[in-house]
């Protein structure tokens, strides 16, 4: 498993376009850009970051 895959898993950067945020969230997330993409449904299966974006 690489670095950017396991930043991913933590909740360190964004799980589609890996961005990286300021603290580590714990769990997989996607940022407030990826987040406001999606339809209804793809934002079921996603995490809305808490953390601000570096
Ligand atoms: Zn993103």
């Amino acid at each position: 498993m690489g670095q950017i895959a396991k930043d991913i898993i933590k909740g360190r950067c964004c799980q589609l376009c890996c961005v990286y945020f300021k603290e580590e969230h714990g769990y997989p997330v996607v940022c407030k850009d990826c987040y406001s993409d999606m339809d209804k449904e793809e934002k079921k299966n996603y995490q809305l970051a808490k953390h601000k974006e570096l």
